[in-house]
């Protein structure tokens, strides 16, 4: 079994500024996927297929090569960390004309959101849909040049030996209908009315009102609201397991009304290049020099005497590099935009980034894993989410991603993502991909025995923890020049983590009179 394992970096602990860190842990290469690979096709997808463990694409491909000039080794901001909440950050700096450098450890933008290319297949490291509601996404993002490609709006729910659809009322009112006969096992009349309440109700008040609503758990909202034991236990605790990780379903109920707004306003989708396309985008709307790939900084402190004096002021700070080399924020602002964990660890153990609701509890993982068909996708090739609906299992959601959009599997093949809700103990490797295969079979007949397994994601940090109590707009000040943004100050979404980049880029440009 070829498995890569995505965690955040593990450092020492330590102060505030001018800690030295221990070595990263960072992302482990995936290794080459088992097996001998369909024929490849040529992908309509910028950049080279690639079985290692690159973002591929022509902007990465500029970044790399941004190798043959000299790296940039001071501006006037130094941004830690390249996903989404730095490189959104940067890119409000750019709009400014503020002069930054962005340090990302590993081989490519995009952090917790990239795209592999094995085979011809794009895969995504963990299953992960594109919501064109978000409101920062769209300010921030040209969704014409993503070519978002649409789920179907509602699920397929494994119950009881057969599948059943959960429909949008608003999208698909005739599977709606269908699904209020009273022998549709996924809820009662009464519960499926209530999803259109619900439904309609999102778009009420403004966008992020529900971030500091008053909350409690989802399941306690799902109570309140007065949804049957059977509708959350086979229909909300897949559907909501699948985006929180959390099949207890203890995530703040701020979480569930913002995500239930965003489905109401927008589609489901997944980019035709793979959901890495994002960090791709806004990769490409900043200067060429100004982004360092394989760069991990491990030490931020105040400029002294023995470094010199190459034009930086005294406000100025060096923040040192693994490689014991070292880039200097000529202004004194540096923008820690990594994971929560790594944050801490970077800027130092303080206060304002242990609040909750990142440091309060465990995180949340997941595991996926995909397969290879060759040949259609079963079921006519729909573009849904299939949910277990049971409970006993190890498999919580899977989808085919190439039925949504066909640029994720060479002509002729399609490809199969399966979502697990933590990294399982028990059991691991190859076993794992035939215990999840059985469970599949069950799902999808003897085809599932002519799947090829093609990689494991175990991905342990997948998002800082949200149970109550939240503080989902978190100050990204820490005081002294440095600023952190993440989805640790907001929530834990691609809208949460691009949001607290441009506060945190807006609170320095205020700060600083720029
Ligand atoms: C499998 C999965 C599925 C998801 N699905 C969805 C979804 O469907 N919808 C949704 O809205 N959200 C989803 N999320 C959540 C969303 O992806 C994250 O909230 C968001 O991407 C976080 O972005 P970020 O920039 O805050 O952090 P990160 O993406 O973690 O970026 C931090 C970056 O900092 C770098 N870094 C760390 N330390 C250092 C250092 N010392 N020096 C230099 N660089 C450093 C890291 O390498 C990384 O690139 C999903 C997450 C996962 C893992």
């Amino acid at each position: 079994m070829a498995a890569a394992r995505l965690a955040p970096g593990a450092f020492a602990s330590g102060s505030s500024l001018g800690v030295s860190l221990a070595p990263r842990a960072g992302p482990a290469a995936p290794r080459s996927p088992a097996r001998g690979g369909p024929r490849r096709r040529h992908l309509r997808r910028r950049g080279a297929d690639d079985s290692r463990a690159a973002s591929p694409g022509v902007v990465v491909a500029r970044a790399a090569a941004s190798s043959d000039v000299a790296p940039k080794t001071s501006a006037d901001v130094v941004i830690v960390g390249g996903g989404l909440a730095g490189l959104c950050c940067a890119k409000r700096l750019a709009a400014s004309g503020v002069d930054f450098v962005l340090l990302e450890s590993s081989d490519g933008v995009g952090g917790r959101l990239r795209t592999d290319v094995v085979d011809g297949f794009l895969l995504d490291r963990g299953f992960a849909i594109f919501l064109t509601g978000y409101p920062e996404a769209r300010a921030t993002l040209d969704y014409d040049a993503l070519d978002l490609r649409p789920f179907y709006a509602g699920a397929d729910v494994r119950f009881e030996g057969a599948f059943h659809r959960v429909a949008d009322p608003l999208r698909h009112p005739l599977d709606a209908i269908a699904s209020l006969d009273p022998s549709h096992p996924i809820g009662s009349v009464a519960d499926k009315i209530l999803v259109g309440l619900v439904r309609l109700n999102a778009l009420l008040g403004d966008v992020y009102d529900s971030l500091t609503a008053p909350e409690t758990t989802i399941a306690g909202r799902l109570n309140e609201r007065g949804f049957s034991p059977e509708m959350q236990h086979r229909f909300f605790r897949p559907f909501m397991s699948g985006i929180f990780f959390d099949p207890k379903l203890g995530t703040s109920s701020r979480l569930f009304e913002f995500v239930m707004r965003m489905l109401a306003v927008g589609q489901n989708c997944l980019p035709a290049r793979g959901i890495g396309d994002v960090a791709e985008q806004l990769l490409g709307t900043l200067p060429s020099d100004a982004v360092r790939l394989n760069a991990e900084a491990v030490e931020v402190r105040p400029k002294t005497a023995a470094d010199g004096d190459p034009g930086g002021s005294s406000s100025s700070k060096i923040v040192t590099l693994r490689d014991g080399s070292s880039v200097e924020s000529k202004s004194g602002v540096v923008i820690v935009a990594t994971s929560g964990p790594d944050a801490e660890r970077l800027a130092g153990v303080d206060e304002r980034l242990r609040l909750k609701p990142s440091a309060s509890g465990d995180a949340v993982g997941t595991t996926c894993l995909y397969f290879a068909i060759d040949g259609p996708a079963p079921r006519e090739n729909c573009p849904i989410l299939y949910l277990n609906g049971d409970g006993p299992g190890l498999v919580n959601n899977c989808c085919f991603p190439s039925a949504v959009a066909d640029t994720y599997a060479p002509a002729g093949t399609a490809l199969a993502s399966v979502s697990l809700i933590g990294v399982p103990a028990s059991p691991t490797g190859d076993a794992l991909v035939e215990t999840v295969r059985g469970e599949l079979r069950a799902w999808f007949g003897a085809e599932v025995d002519g799947w090829r397994h093609l990689r494991t994601y175990e991905i342990p940090f997948a998002q800082p923890n949200q149970q109550v109590p939240t503080d989902l707009e978190r100050d990204v000040r820490l005081g002294d020049g440095v600023y952190a943004c993440g989805d640790h100050r907001s929530p834990a979404t691609f809208d949460g983590a691009m949001r607290s980049g441009r506060t945190a880029a807006e609170a320095a440009i205020e700060d600083m009179g720029w």
